[in-house]
């Protein structure tokens, strides 16, 4: 897809649900390649507890899979479950040959063992980038496991848009190893030129109007303002914050940085609606790896 010419006085939209629908299409592509085979992806969910946000993705992972004829099965324990409860469930999952990729939603109650339970799991099911290896993969730029969903998502944004990253200069908000880290390696792989800001930052605007590709993965609801911008920039905002009456929005002040950039991610509809369809094509190449044919 051409990058599509910035509409007067506002930036363009980039849109999330084109994009998964894209990437939807792909999967949807394997998912039929491997049912002639009688292989049917397979994504086990496992939660500990009812935290809303982790509810909300489970049943949006839930709807697409089976939109998509791929299987989903889930395993739930109480906020109390013991460390030896899940590390059962997990090395269980890691024999069961039908079963694909796991997600595990995190972070764990603080009782649990989380850097235990995670690197137990079979980094071949890994299909979220939780365990040593993936991650070791992300940042090795070799391909030993998926790269962490949500990272994922903001590339196959630009792709989509065919926005080349060669030579660009990108700007990372956020060094989470869930977004912020392996999205500056993911850009470094396609030769941006990344710089990583964080909490202890100084001057953090002066640096964000450097880049020509800026991304927002804080978790301060529009915290990038007019002054962190500067014209024709494209900004992808990661940011997924509650609002008092309801409702989701990013980090990004979308009606202050929209006249400015070229192009933006909206909230809802921008990189948190390409998450899940990144996890399910992962999930689909797990099987296919899983049985030889990648
Ligand atoms: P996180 O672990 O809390 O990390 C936030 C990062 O922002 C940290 O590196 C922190 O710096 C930095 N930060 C905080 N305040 C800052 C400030 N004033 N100036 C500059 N940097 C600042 O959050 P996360 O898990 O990466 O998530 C980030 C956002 O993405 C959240 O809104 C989350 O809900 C959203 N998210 C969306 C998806 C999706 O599917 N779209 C998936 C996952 C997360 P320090 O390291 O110095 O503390």
């Amino acid at each position: 897809m051409l990058c599509p010419e910035r509409e007067e006085n506002m930036a363009r939209i980039l849109s999330g649900k084109e994009t998964a629908s894209f990437i939807n299409k792909r999967t949807s592509d394997t998912v039929r390649r491997l049912k002639e085979r009688g292989i049917v992806p397979t994504l086990h969910i496992l939660r500990v507890g009812e935290n809303p946000a982790d509810l909300s993705y489970e049943r949006s992972a839930e709807k697409k899979c089976r939109g998509m004829e791929m299987e989903v099965e889930k395993t739930v324990f109480p906020e109390d479950v013991s460390g030896e409860a899940v590390l059962k469930k997990i090395r269980q999952l890691n024999e069961d040959k039908h079963v694909n990729g796991v997600l595990l939603f995190r972070p764990l109650p603080e009782n649990l063992d989380a850097d235990k339970i995670v690197n137990t799991l079979d980094p071949s099911k890994d299909v979220d980038s939780m365990t040593n290896l993936s991650l070791a993969g992300v940042f090795a730029g070799k391909k030993l496991g998926f790269p962490p969903c949500t990272a994922q998502a903001c590339m196959e944004i630009l792709n989509y848009y065919g926005i080349d990253c060669r030579g660009k200069k990108a700007v990372v908000v956020g060094r989470s190893l869930i977004v912020g880290k392996p999205v500056s390696m993911l850009l470094l792989g396609q030769d941006a030129t990344v710089t990583v800001c964080h909490s202890r930052t100084v001057d953090l605007p002066s640096i964000t109007r450097c880049a020509d590709i800026l991304i927002a993965a804080v978790g301060r609801a529009g915290m990038i303002g007019a002054e962190h911008v500067s014209e024709g920039q494209i900004v992808l905002d990661v940011g997924i914050n509650s609002k008092p009456g309801g409702g989701i929005c990013g980090d990004v002040d979308f009606e202050a940085v929209s006249p400015i950039a070229g192009f933006i991610t909206p909230v809802p509809g921008g990189v948190g609606a390409v998450t899940t369809s990144v996890l399910l094509s992962h999930v689909a190449r797990a099987a296919e790896r899983h049985n030889g044919l990648e």
